[in-house]
């Protein structure tokens, strides 16, 4: 998890205290000026010292721009919590709890916390959106994640579902196996009438043409055939790929309780791939307007 100085340094420049984090806050959420909530009056909001608030220069209304974040009711500042998602937006691999722990100088608890609420946040911030439509190719697989826990006890794998399209968004989810009664109302779900859809040999998949209609292709794995034309599965086995580099290398362990919300995080990152600029700003600008749970 290395972070380029020259980032790091712009963060610091950009974000050096609590102050200037709560200030983008409320300025993010709420603008310069706007009516007051109370007064209706238009009004500029001034800082209330010794407090995370502003309030109305008429009417004296205090606003609190933590609330309805994830950062509301929690001690931790608001300048850590920026830090730790400009992390997971300058890693490939993930964060772990423990580099949190040893960076912010806070106890595991609340590092494990603070990677759990960033990553259930950038599910929110990313969002699923059907893929494909006429034209395009959407591929879908599944993959196998796991296998061990932490004292290297053999554990039930768990199946993940994976549906990308080429050259664009991939929404994962995990499911209790690969039967097509787990597998296809999500494909069906999440690709958009038109697609050309790609798999592997998988058995499941033939509804996919035989009910509900989309051009379907696969490739035959089991027979070693992996690219048919231009019909194969390569763009899901390299998300694939990096999701299981970020586990094994960087979480070494994941329970699957809380599987799907790694993958949103691996999502997040790759969703934005091509605009890594905007996947700390995005963050920092897509503030629910009701709590995050
Ligand atoms: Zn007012």
């Amino acid at each position: 998890m290395a972070q380029k100085p020259s980032k790091i340094r712009e963060f610091q420049k950009r974000f050096p205290d609590e102050d200037s984090c709560l200030t983008h806050l409320m300025r993010t959420r709420f603008g310069e000026r706007f009516t007051c909530f109370k007064c209706l009056k238009e009004s500029t909001y001034y800082r209330v010292r010794g407090r995370r608030s502003f309030e109305c220069e008429h009417c004296g209304y205090q606003v609190y721009p933590t609330a309805g974040t994830p950062f509301e009711k929690t001690r931790t500042s608001l300048r850590d919590w920026f830090y730790v998602m400009f992390l997971f937006c300058t890693t490939r691999n993930g964060v772990a709890a423990k580099e949190v722990e040893r960076q912010l100088g806070v106890t595991y608890k609340t590092a494990w916390r603070m990677c759990r609420l960033i990553r259930l946040y950038m599910g929110y911030v990313d969002g699923d959106f059907p893929l494909g439509g006429p034209g395009k190719t959407v591929e879908a697989d599944e993959t196998f994640i796991g296998g061990r826990d932490l004292n290297g006890v053999p554990d039930d794998k768990a199946v993940v579902l994976g549906i990308i399209e080429r050259g664009g968004d991939v929404v994962t989810r995990h499911v209790p196996s690969r039967r097509k009664a787990h597998v296809i109302p999500h494909v069906v779900n999440f690709v958009k009438p038109g697609s050309r859809v790609h798999t592997d040999e998988a058995k499941a998949y033939n509804l996919l043409t035989e009910t509900y209609g989309f051009d379907h292709e696969a490739v035959d794995h089991s027979a070693k055939e992996y690219v048919r034309g231009d019909v194969h599965t390569n763009s899901i086995e390299s998300f694939w790929s990096q999701v299981k580099r970020g586990i094994n290398g960087t979480y070494v362990w994941v329970s699957k309780k809380h599987l799907q919300l790694y993958l949103r995080e691996f999502e997040y990152r790759h969703n934005l791939r091509k605009q890594p600029a905007l996947m700390f700003e995005l963050l920092l600008q897509a503030f629910p307007k009701v709590r995050v749970e």
